[in-house]
């Protein structure tokens, strides 16, 4: 029987039209040979949808996202909009649409593709096989603790405070996004934390260890957060799925991330308790290259791979993605932001144009 999904499309702004217009074709051919309809519909948000409406993400935009199966997003911002006030920029765009669909769990994966491995700035030895996905929680935590503000003492001094707070349904529902998540995957789970001087750490390993005996077959282990930082860099192949709070999550997923090099390559998800999750690259809008068919597609084709894989549950459909993607960098092509000498460089759309050949062979 055809599974049938409604997709809401959020281009932004910069090359996010280019690169998304290459995502739904792929989705299209992949739909065809899986047996998938995909009924996408298209929204404004970010700097695009201040332009129209004066809001970086208009009711309307949300409401579409609810009532979707999954969210395909590209990414917002540029320099138009950069002296806006922070509330009215096109990156409040981006939070209005994580708060509003209760988007609490992010998955960024870090996985070394073979034929990119010279663009890690670690050796080769190091970073060969590495396959990473960090489980950052993130909707708690210092970033939305309070209290929180700059107040001023009885002395007159000024004083910053921000509070780190995690309640024990919180720590529960992120900690089992990563433990179903390491069962999909190797069977290996690494909370990471500070409990050593942090009592909110404390109850966050307390949690996480109490909930290892609703997943026997996930081995377990406790990392303190500094540790973290430089085993990813000494020895990242210990790792396969890495569980932490909003601050080390920020700060580790953009570390495991770099181990691969290339922005351009990078997915991720955000999912929420139910409804739909979004999927969206790690870089940003690239207004530097937008509208000149230069940008990378393949991030936010991978971004459409997880989209099957953790919001739709179509594991093969992910996989053939995956798989054509490997295959045309075997081949030899390229984008600017991943050439290297001897391969072909090509534009975007005809990037795009090579991975959908490669998919329907
Ligand atoms: P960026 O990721 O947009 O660009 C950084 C560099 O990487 C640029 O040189 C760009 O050309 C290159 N690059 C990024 N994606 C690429 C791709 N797919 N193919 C080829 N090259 C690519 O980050 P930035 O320059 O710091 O920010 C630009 C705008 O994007 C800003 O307005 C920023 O706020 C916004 N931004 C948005 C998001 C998001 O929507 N999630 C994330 C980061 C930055």
């Amino acid at each position: 029987m055809t599974q049938q999904f409604r997709i809401t499309l959020l281009p932004g702004d910069g090359i996010g039209a280019e690169i998304i217009s290459v995502a739904v074709d792929v989705l299209k051919v992949v739909g065809k040979k899986f047996d998938i309809e995909f009924n996408f519909q298209e929204a404004p948000i970010g700097g695009a949808a201040i332009d129209l409406t004066g809001e970086p993400l208009p009711e309307e935009s949300l409401d579409k996202c609810r009532n979707s199966d999954a969210v395909l997003l590209a990414a917002v911002g540029g320099y138009k909009w950069d002296s806006l006030p922070p509330s009215r920029r096109p990156e409040a765009g981006l939070l209005g649409l994580r708060a509003g669909l209760e988007l609490f769990a992010n998955l960024r994966p870090a996985k070394i593709i073979p034929e990119l491995i010279d663009a890690s700035s670690l050796k080769k030895e190091i970073v060969s096989g590495v396959d990473i996905m960090v489980v950052r929680e993130l909707t708690g935590g210092i970033y939305f603790g309070k209290p929180r503000g700059i107040f001023t003492t009885e002395t007159g001094e000024r004083r910053g405070v921000n509070t780190m707070v995690y309640t024990e349904s919180e720590i529960n529902r992120i900690g089992r996004v990563a433990f179903e998540t390491a069962q999909k995957r190797t069977g290996k789970l690494c909370s990471v934390d500070k409990s050593n001087v942090l009592d909110v750490s404390q109850l966050w390993r307390e949690n996480i260890t109490k909930l290892a005996q609703e997943y026997p077959s996930v081995e377990l282990s406790h990392m303190y957060v500094d540790n973290a930082a430089m085993q990813l860099l000494r020895a990242p192949k210990q790792f396969d799925t890495i569980v932490t709070g909003n601050l080390f999550g920020d700060i580790l997923s953009d570390a495991a991330a770099m181990l691969t090099g290339s922005i351009g390559m990078l997915p991720s998800a955000s999912l929420g308790a139910t409804g739909p999750g979004v999927f969206e690259p790690v870089h940003g809008s690239a207004p530097d290259i937008a509208g000149q068919d230069k940008a990378n597609p393949l991030a936010q084709v991978l971004s459409a791979a997880m989209m099957l894989r953790y919001g739709l549950n179509q594991s093969a459909a992910a996989d053939h993605i995956e798989q054509s993607v490997s295959l045309i960098l075997q081949q030899g092509l390229r984008t600017g932001d991943i050439m290297s000498s001897g391969m072909k460089l090509l534009g975007c759309r005809a990037m795009g144009d090579a991975l959908i050949q490669a998919l329907e062979e």
